[in-house]
């Protein structure tokens, strides 16, 4: 069926529907405000807050799909994404609506919460109208799943680069990787630091490329699109460290190591989280005791730490441990350590010192993310030079802060990530539904499949032009780009989740086999919604505070 209304939903209306969005949610989270006590009370409102932080999210991933519509319309390079942008703009607002509708009673705002003029809700229905996602569906399967906004003339350098490079050198090799659970090729590290891969947001004076967040996150896109585990991946861990060295390092620590992470010379594993220690990150366990060796003052390292990915071949861990041992101090008693070990391949290592430490590490297995493992760690007397605290004696206590502020770095990268992995496998599939037949005919061309097709490809807008706004904003100021970054990382995760699963789908049976890569994106793409800020962690504890807090 066509859409009952004669004229085709444009930008204008998406406007509108925009603005009658964020006029449902201004009263809306006002209410959450006043029920939380200015976040005070947020655990006593969970679920609420949860969906005032997502509708928020929406909201926010509508407003920047818009901008990059518009702003290509301005350009003269808007044509082919306007009718995506417009039901991607209609769906997330329509999104947005049912979560209030939900949250409406405990809001006590009873109708008034959803309430839209009757031809405003018309409009809504128009712009998500299934024969409007069909055609793009259509275009997406003929176009193969290249349904990306052009960039201008340095990005689309960029972008095309590391395609060039990610296809020769990645592709060949992603399955087989993910398959036998192997290391990463050495050889995808030392052209990657080469290529300058490493050093993308890190400033000229320390020898980096400075082509700022949005270059690191086209080519963070254009790596995943390969292989989120075996190289998608491999620029996060430098990014968390040298933002925190940048916001917390001593001049001598920034220049001693962020030439090195930007050359690839050093690898970089991230140790916060323990055994028994997740998301209460304030309540790290891992100690670490003033001591000298051969005269030599510095800290041991005395305790486990879990899930450290790259912990193998890394040439350092940033490491976050208490060095306050009043169990009280919380986040107060925690600083950040640059470990330094040797580079070990396989799923397991021992290490020992000349002093007497001992650092030894065993890969978990796991369904997907294979190529950097992660590792259980166990430090027992591991000796760090007093040079390695980071800020010295001035970062005594700051870890929390500084670690945080890596996170938030790395939180922006994981929304390029994601990004990377659905536009794999919207490509994958857009490639499968042309090909296979079913009831005498390509299942490209049934009605379902193409609206399948098209909800993909619109979701991935959203969470390109979210993450892609986040990575500007991070440009600006980094400290004030920290919420935006965790709401794309919220939302680019569950659409690489829902994308891939939607992939996965319309390859029937073969999707569920290893030989058809979709099954990789799939396992892969789980684990995106869990590091960095586990989902519900991310919603009440960064988004949720920073929406509702005084
Ligand atoms: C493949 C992989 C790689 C990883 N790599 C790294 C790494 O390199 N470095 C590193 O330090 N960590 C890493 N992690 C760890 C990851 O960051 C943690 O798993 C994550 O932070 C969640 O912690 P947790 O697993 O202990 O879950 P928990 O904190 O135990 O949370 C489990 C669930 O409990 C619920 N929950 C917990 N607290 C609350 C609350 N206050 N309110 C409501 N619900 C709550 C939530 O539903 C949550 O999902 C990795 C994890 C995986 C799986």
């Amino acid at each position: 069926m066509a859409p009952p209304e004669a004229r085709s939903p444009t930008l204008e209306d998406a406007r509108a529907l925009l603005h009658a969005g964020e006029s449902l949610l201004t009263p809306a989270l006002e209410r959450a405000r006043a029920l939380t006590r200015n976040g005070a009370a947020i655990d006593e409102h969970q679920v609420l807050t949860e969906r005032m932080a997502y509708a928020a999210t929406e909201a926010r991933a509508a407003r920047e799909v818009l901008a990059l519509a518009e702003s290509l319309r301005v350009e003269g390079r808007g044509a082919a994404i306007e009718t995506m942008a417009v039901s991607a703009v209609g769906d997330l607002i329509a999104s947005l609506r049912a979560r209030l509708e939900a949250a409406a009673d405990d809001l006590g705002l009873g109708d008034d919460a959803t309430t839209l003029p009757a031809a405003l809700r018309a409009r809504l229905r128009a712009t998500t109208h299934e024969a409007r996602v069909r055609a793009i569906g259509r275009d997406a399967i003929a176009a193969r799943g290249r349904t990306e906004p052009p960039l201008d003339e340095t990005l689309e350098q960029v972008r095309a680069s590391v395609r060039e490079f990610a296809e020769k050198e990645v592709l060949p090799h992603a399955e087989r990787v993910h398959r036998r659970d192997e290391d990463i090729p050495e050889s995808f590290i030392s052209a990657m630091g080469e290529l300058g891969y490493f050093g993308l947001s890190i400033p000229e004076q320390h020898g980096g490329h400075e082509l700022g967040n949005l270059a690191m996150i086209l080519t963070t896109e254009e790596l995943s699109r390969a292989s989120l585990a075996a190289a998608g991946s491999l620029i996060t861990r430098p990014e968390i460290l040298s933002k925190a060295l940048l916001q917390g390092g001593t001049e001598a620590q920034k220049q001693h190591w962020l030439p090195k992470l930007a050359s690839g010379e050093v690898m970089v594993g991230v140790s916060v989280t323990e055994p028994d220690i997740g998301s209460d990150v304030a309540g790290v366990k891992c100690r670490a005791l003033r001591a000298t060796e051969n005269g030599r003052a510095g800290w041991r390292i005395q305790g486990p730490k879990a899930w450290c990915t790259f912990a193998g071949r890394a040439n350092v861990l940033a490491l976050l441990a208490r060095t306050d041992p009043d169990p009280t101090s919380g986040g107060r008693g925690l600083s950040l350590f640059i470990v330094p070990k040797e580079p070990a391949s396989g799923h397991a290592f021992e290490q020992r010192q000349p002093g007497g430490g001992r650092l030894v590490g065993k890969a978990d297995a796991t369904p997907g993310y294979r190529g950097m493992h992660s590792f259980t760690l166990t430090f027992e007397n591991w000796f760090v030079p007093a040079e390695n605290l980071v800020g010295e004696e001035a970062g005594l206590g700051r870890g929390f802060y500084l670690q945080m502020g890596g996170f938030a770095a790395g939180r922006l990268q994981t929304g390029g990530r994601a990004c990377g992995l659905a536009q794999a496998a919207l490509e994958e599939t857009a490639k499968y539904v042309a090909g296979r037949t079913q009831f005498g005919k390509p299942i490209a061309d049934y009605q379902l499949t193409q609206h399948t097709l098209g909800r993909m490809a619109l979701r991935l807008l959203q969470a390109r032009a979210i993450t892609y706004a986040a990575a500007r904003e991070m440009d600006a100021d980094e400290r004030a780009a920290a919420p935006l970054a965790a709401q794309a990382k919220l939302l680019a995760c569950d659409i690489a989740v829902e994308v891939t699963q939607q992939g996965q789908l319309m390859h029937g049976g073969w999707g569920y086999a290893e030989e058809y890569p979709i099954s990789r994106y799939v396992v892969d793409a789980q684990v995106l919604p869990i590091f960095e800020g586990v989902k519900p962690i991310l919603e009440l504890k960064v988004i949720g505070r920073s929406l509702l807090g005084a």
